[in-house]
């Protein structure tokens, strides 16, 4: 099953992108190195759930 995941920055706690993941399939939470425009920075990034 599909669900919509958004990815949160851990410094400023801004929703900077959001996907799709499979949740069978990725059971774990995903945690990535991605770019903050707000921090203007590569900072961490954490998963959060979304409402559809
Ligand atoms: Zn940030």
């Amino acid at each position: 099953m599909k669900i919509k995941i958004g990815m949160k920055c851990e410094e400023c706690a801004e929703i900077n992108y959001s996907t799709f993941k499979n949740s069978k399939t990725h059971t774990e939470k995903l945690e990535l190195k991605k770019f903050c425009p707000r921090d203007n920075k590569h900072t961490s990034h954490k998963e959060i759930k979304l409402k559809s």
